[in-house]
This record gives C-alpha cells, structure tokens and sequence, in this order.
C-alpha cells in the first residue's frame, strides 16, 4: 500500500567541482558539471519534497557569493530561471504551502537552499545531522542562514523511520554524520531509493567508491553497501542527486514517474 501518486524529479541547478569531489582520488584537475536534483512527491495527505535545492541568492549577490564560494575556492553553481525549484512547483500547479514534509537528505547547502520557504511543513532531519548543522563553527558547506530560521518545525529522528505509507526515511551516515535517504513506493514503477549524497554518481554504488567528502569513511561505505543491498532486495530505481548521466535520462518536471 502506498499514498504516493506520482514523483518529479527537479533539475535545480548544476555545480561545477573538481571530479574528486564525486569520487575519492577522482582528480583535482577535472573539472566536472553536475546537477543538483531534488524530488517532489504527490500523495493522498498533500506533497512531500525530499531536498530543496540551491539559494540562487548566494550566487546572485556579490557579498554571499564571496563569502560561500570564492573565499573557499570554490566555483559557485549555475542556476538558470528553468532551474528555480518554486518555479518548476508552479508550472505544476504546486504552491509552497501544498507541501506537508520536506525531507532533508543533509544539511549541506545544495540541498537546504529553499527549504525558507516551507514553514507550513514538517521538516524531517536525522538528529545527529540537526546537531552537526547547529552546533559548533558554521562548517564551509552548510549555509545556516539557509536553515536556522524560527519558523521552521523539525521533526527530528534517530535511525530509519516510516513518515507514511509508501515512504520510509533510511539513516544512512557517512558523507555526513546524520545523512539519510528514503525508500518510496510508486504506484507503477514500484519501488523507488532517493539516495541523496550516500554516493554522488551511480558508479560510487556500482563500483562502491566513496564519494570524496565523507565525514566517517567507514560509515560511508557502510550506506553504500546499505543502499545497494536494498536496492536489490527491492529490485529499486535508483535517483541519484548529482550523477550528469542519469539526469538526462530521467523523466523531469513536469513529467512523472508513477
Ligand atoms: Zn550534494
């Protein structure tokens, strides 16, 4: 049984790294586009969005496009107007408050960027990740601006937990100390994994390569072993977040998997 109807999959933007951030020992000298995907689910009890992008405003203005980016050495992302994630929502007929959970897979800032706009929804976070994000100097990827607003109502957990029929949320630490993914139930298409940034490409789960940051190694590969055991028990499409190849071969909003 399942309350989901239909899943999008939003191209949010692309990011341009060095190919080592993707996989361990990748190569400093590659320099490789990758998209910034988020998803967005239809159910009977209103829409559920797992990760919400990139802030636009941290490129856009000079000052926080310094301060998150060129101060790091870091090239900052690409995000055309087709990328905005409120704007893929309405061409779909979705406002803001029609989403009732936002998953954060982690609190890195490629997928908190929007997550200002859902103060209507529960937003679900692994305790440990909650407590890395807060605790602490702000780490160079985690924008606390993005996230540390009052009006935000967390729904904090600890390890793998079912939010409705059809979608349970899987703890799977390692690129972060408290990241998780979610395991879906499609109408049609069956089962489906939102992997986050367990593995960055699908050739992190195929060839079990560590994705270049990872704050516990061992845990890291323990999630892609996790990912790739229930992906086979549940015979699961994989959503990849940032792998350049299956973007282009996935359905986008407005289009739908069910
Ligand atoms: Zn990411």
């Amino acid at each position: 049984m399942t309350a989901i109807s239909k899943l999008y999959v939003l191209l949010c933007g692309y990011e341009i790294l060095p190919r080592s951030v993707c996989f361990r020992g990748g190569g400093d000298r590659f320099v490789m586009s990758v998209p910034i995907s988020a998803y967005l689910l239809e159910t009977q009890n209103g829409f559920v969005l797992f990760d919400t992008g990139f802030n636009a405003d941290l490129v856009r203005d000079p000052t926080l496009r310094h301060q998150h980016f060129a101060a790091h050495g870091w090239e900052p992302p690409v995000v055309w107007p087709q990328h905005e994630l409120l704007t893929q929502m309405r061409e779909i007929g979705v406002a803001p408050e029609d989403v009732c959970h936002v998953v954060m897979s982690h609190a890195h800032l490629d997928h908190t960027g929007n997550l200002r706009h859902f103060p209507h929804a529960k937003v679900w976070m692994q305790k440990a990740e909650y407590d890395f994000a807060f605790k602490g100097p702000e780490h160079p990827a985690v924008v606390r601006a993005d996230i540390d607003d009052p009006g935000l109502d967390w729904s904090l957990i600890n390890g793998d937990h079912e939010i409705m029929p059809g979608i349970t949320l899987v703890s799977t630490p390692g690129h972060t100390p408290g990241h998780q993914s979610a395991l879906v139930s499609l109408p049609k298409s069956g089962r489906a994994l939102l992997v986050g940034d367990v593995g960055e490409w699908m050739k992190n789960f195929e060839n079990e390569i560590l994705p270049g940051e990872a704050a516990d190694d061992v845990a890291a590969l323990d999630s892609i072993r996790k990912i790739n055991r229930i992906r086979r028990d549940e015979n699961a499409l994989m959503f990849v977040c940032h792998d350049p190849d299956l973007i282009q071969k996935q359905k986008l909003a407005p289009e739908f998997y069910d």
